[in-house]
């Protein structure tokens, strides 16, 4: 906090005074908000009990739901509102940090409805019901419908809830309406617009809520905060003093009992096509006038418009895949990916992918973009690495020759929240040598309140209605048709075997990556 001679001090300097500092608490969470029901189709299934009710709960024992609210959980499975919560509750139980002081008072908002799918009558049952938890509680009509369903049943839940007039608003009686789809997006280009087309046939663009919950991490969200709230970034954030920029989400881990939906997937769209791109285009983009949901969108929309095509002669030099085998994780041996429960004993699906992309614009021509994300490497981190250039002309070259080290930043995201900035002083002594020290910023430094998970902020977002977090549809279109090529170059060309190169788990990736590799991992920090 500022105290009051700083701000008289700063007054004399800025010739205002600054505003007063938001005690950390305010800061959690936002204004009122409008009461409603959000229903989650899905209700049976993994995320509903481990991560978007636990968010709901969270928001709730920090007092940032709506007053009133109702949670109302939809999928096939029969059961009772009781063995519902019963089951969320010990589902969230067993979870590390579990405090059941007020679940009961939050589960009594929590109801189970069976439904079927694809059957427009069930909808319509559906909606009776919640016409009646609306009287009850004067939820006033307003809802989100939280897709928490496999990818391909989207389409079908979009459409019937389009037909049981459940997009509607302001009709009848009828508040708000708000979908909201997890990834993945669609496999490629084709299939996420056809999705796009069938979301738009009954929602509206301002309805549609399609999750990348990375970024709302709260490292992620201070990416734009560092880069356009400080003055002394920006002036050099751009070819003139940047020589690459790396973005690395690696991790330990292995396909783990996910094989099914790897095995579709892969790494480019599990990784690349949303968090990577994302981060990109974050640390990419330029400034939007306002920090406001469609201008932020736009901007991040117009750097997926600049990326250079990655494919054609060139692709070798530009795209790296790699598939892990066997090798020592904790000091303890490991499996293959291909000896992994239920992956194919042939499979080619890539579990290591490194992208060098160019954004072919005024800030960023020529400066290498190093996107690199893989399971089962050395360790788990995710980061941003902004690696600038050497100083154009060094007066030391008689004493320390022409090897002084360039500045790095480090925006480390997970597990570890720090920024880092990496310079050149002096040693002590009589003799000039220099050494590189670290200015290293914590995230939670001089912070030990409660802070909102990713799922939390999100599912707040969508309570709020604002998008700023979400993908659009314009941002979806262009990054699809960057990575589509792509994809379609590895699935189809008859080289796609000898492309795809194993590692070792608990390595850096194949032997092919490690030049570019060199660049951007610092084992000490
Ligand atoms: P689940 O596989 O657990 O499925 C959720 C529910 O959908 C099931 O309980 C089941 O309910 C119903 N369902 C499953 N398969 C079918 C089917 N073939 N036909 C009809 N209904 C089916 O999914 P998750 O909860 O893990 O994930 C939900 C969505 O969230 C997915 O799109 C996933 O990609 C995404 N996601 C999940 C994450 C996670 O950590 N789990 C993380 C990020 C995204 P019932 O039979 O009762 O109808």
């Amino acid at each position: 906090m500022l105290d009051d001679k700083d701000r008289e001090q700063m007054t004399r300097v800025e010739g205002k005074a600054p505003p007063v500092d938001i005690p950390a608490e305010e800061c959690l969470t936002v204004g009122p908000l409008d009461p409603c029901t959000i229903v989650i189709f899905g209700a049976s299934g993994d995320l509903t009990a481990r991560k978007l009710v636990p968010a709901l709960y969270n928001l709730y024992l920090n007092d940032g739901l709506p007053k009133p609210f109702v949670i109302v959980g939809a999928s096939r499975t029969s059961m009772s509102h009781e063995e519902f919560r019963e089951r969320l509750k010990a589902s969230y139980a067993a979870t590390e940090k579990a405090d059941l002081a007020r679940w009961e008072e939050f589960a009594a908002n929590l109801y189970y409805q069976s439904v079927v799918y694809d059957s427009l009558d069930s909808y319509v049952e559906l909606a009776g019901y919640l016409r009646k938890l609306d009287e009850k509680y004067h939820t006033r009509g307003n809802r989100v419908f939280d897709l928490a369903v496999p990818p391909s049943l989207y389409p079908v839940i979009a459409e019937m809830l389009g037909k049981a007039g459940f997009a509607q608003e302001g009709e009848n009686g009828t508040g708000w309406s708000r979908i909201v789809v997890e990834k993945p997006f669609g496999r490629d280009l084709q299939s996420a617009m056809e999705l796009d087309q069938t979301l738009h046939r009954s929602f509206q663009e301002h309805q549609i809520f399609r999750i990348d919950h990375y970024l709302a991490k709260e490292t992620v969200q201070n990416i734009l905060m560092f880069r356009f709230a400080n003055a002394i970034f920006e002036p050099i954030w751009n070819r003139s003093y940047i020589a690459y920029v790396g973005i690395i989400a690696s991790e330990k881990l292995g396909v783990e009992n996910r094989a099914g939906y790897y095995e579709q997937a892969g790494v480019i769209r599990d990784m690349f096509q949303n968090h990577m791109m994302q981060v990109l285009s974050l640390t990419a983009m330029e400034p939007p006038s306002l920090f406001e949901a469609d201008r932020v969108r736009e901007e991040k929309a117009k750097v997926f418009r600049s990326l250079k095509p990655l494919k054609g002669d060139k692709q070798e030099d530009n795209l790296i895949l790699g598939q892990y085998g066997p090798g020592i994780i904790n000091g303890s041996e490991v499996a293959g990916y291909r000896e992994e429960p239920g992956v194919s004993s042939s499979s080619l699906i890539p579990t290591f992918a490194m992208m060098r992309v160019f954004i072919d614009n005024w800030r960023w021509r020529g400066v290498p973009f190093y996107l690199v994300s893989g399971k089962r490497l050395a360790r788990k981190s995710t980061r941003i690495v902004v690696q600038f250039k050497r100083v154009p002309h060094s007066m030391f070259r008689n004493v320390f020759g022409d090897e002084i080290l360039a500045n790095r930043l480090i925006l480390a995201i997970y597990p570890e929240e720090r920024i880092t900035l990496t310079f050149q002083t002096k040693y002590p002594g009589a003799r000039n040598c220099l050494r590189p020290v670290t200015l290293d910023f914590s995230y939670d430094q001089n912070y030990s309140g409660p802070s909102l998970e990713a799922y939390e902020k999100v599912l707040l977002d969508c309570i709020q209605g604002d998008q700023m977090l979400f993908w659009s549809n314009n941002g979806v279109k262009l990054s699809w048709s960057f990575l589509t090529p792509i994809l379609q170059d590895c699935e189809t060309c008859g080289d796609r075997g000898a492309r795809l190169q194993p590692y070792d788990s608990g390595s850096w990736g194949p032997e092919a990556a490690q030049k570019w590799m060199k660049l951007l991992i610092d084992e000490e920090q």
